[in-house]
């Protein structure tokens, strides 16, 4: 039996890893679950998986959440309480699907406690990959990646030797804006931002989709997890989202790894790796399907990857920067304060801007991205 502690257990990832976990009551039980501030799921999860211990982010939705339920599960609350969760509980794995630059403290907690990190949140690898991959090797740590990309990296690579391969290839849905002239960002809304063809995933992310900067930062986080230079990393177009991505090695052939849409599968494979549990999700039904399509992503428009693999070939605190600048910009298009268009425009101001730290450590680290996020807050009043 395995124990699971979710960070972030309201969020899209949290909820799918949840299905999971009910299929596999005999393999998997859930240890601890955190939140934000929704307490009403919290609730339900609570009734349903009897976790041990429970954290709500948010301090007045901790305590409404304790006259609620009373003593039957301990409560914390704050970012404290995402740190004693992730270094004093009993569990075995850890589910890291926080949103943004949160997720990284208690992540890098548990890999100091040498755990499997079932990592969804990207931004620990993009912000302060070099340490992270440093500290998972010196505490016996293991990271298996759920973004869907990495996941089918990740089993391309089983069996193979990573000097034979030649390039990883990404796969993009190119999302809601593929097929829009890049003038039309100038006045695209939030509604038509957050409308995205193939994946249901939270604001933050799905907006990430939109500029094409949710594939940067996968091309920094395949970096970290794969040890692949940027020049080695190439990203495709594929607007069908059923090749999840591609490996190619030296004699030419190319691996992918293929299924729907649904993060269910790549989180169930990084809990029950390296084993495969027999399930009864929808199967790809190819003939329905009936064709697959490519093309190369147009950095001239999505400016934002782009940017990325420039953070990336500069190193140092230069991700942090471009993924506190994104976090910002997102948030200022999403409360329509910023256009569409000017999220690249601010990114590329922070990255001119801030000064790049090499080699940094996490007070660095911290340090880059608050200033960096007051840097571009003062962009707009
Ligand atoms: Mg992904």
């Amino acid at each position: 039996m395995k124990k699971v502690l979710i960070l972030g257990s309201s969020g899209s990832i949290g909820v799918n890893s949840l299905n999971v976990i009910r299929n596999f009551p005999d393999r998997f039980s859930v240890e601890a679950l955190t939140v934000n501030s929704n307490i009403d799921l919290l609730g339900q999860q609570i009734d349903e998986f009897s976790p041990s211990l429970v954290v709500v982010r948010d301090e007045k939705k901790a305590e409404e959440l304790i006259k609620r339920i009373g003593s039957k599960v301990k409560v914390l609350s704050g970012d404290e309480g995402l740190l004693e969760a992730a270094s004093d509980c009993d569990y075995d794995i850890l589910v890291s699907s926080l949103v943004g630059f949160a997720g990284l403290l208690p992540t890098i907690e548990a890999i100091k406690k040498g755990k499997r990190i079932a990592l969804a949140n990207k931004e620990t690898l993009v912000v302060a990959g070099e340490l992270v991959t440093a500290l998972v090797r010196d505490h016996n740590a293991e990271i298996i990646p759920v973004d869907s990309e990495h996941s089918a990296i990740y089993q391309c690579l089983i069996g193979e030797e990573l000097k034979e391969v030649e390039k990883l290839i990404l796969t993009a849905s190119g999302g809601p804006f593929l097929n829009k002239d890049k003038s039309f960002f100038e006045n695209a809304t939030v509604d038509e931002a957050l409308n995205h063809p193939n994946w249901k995933m939270g604001s933050k992310i799905t907006i990430d989709s939109a500029s094409m900067m949710n594939k940067g930062l996968e091309v920094i986080e395949a970096h970290w997890l794969f040890g692949l230079p940027a020049e080695k990393i190439d990203v495709v177009v594929h607007p069908q989202s059923i090749i999840h991505s591609m490996v190619q090695f030296v004699d030419g052939s190319i691996k992918a790894q293929l299924g729907l849409p649904d993060m269910k599968l790549p989180i169930q494979y990084a809990l029950s790796f390296p084993e495969r549990l027999e399930n009864s999700f929808e199967r790809t039904n190819m003939p329905k399907i009936g064709s697959l399509t490519f093309f190369s992503p147009d950095l001239n428009k999505f400016e934002c990857l782009k940017l990325a693999y420039e953070a990336l070939i500069a190193m140092g605190t230069a991700p942090c920067i471009l993924n506190a600048a994104n976090e910002i910009a997102v948030d200022k298009f999403l409360k329509g304060k910023i256009k569409f268009s000017h999220i690249p425009k601010f990114i590329n101001k922070a990255l001119e801007k801030m000064e790049n730290h090499r080699d940094p450590d996490i007070q660095t680290i911290v340090d880059c991205d608050r200033e960096t996020r007051e840097f571009v807050g003062s962009l707009v009043s």
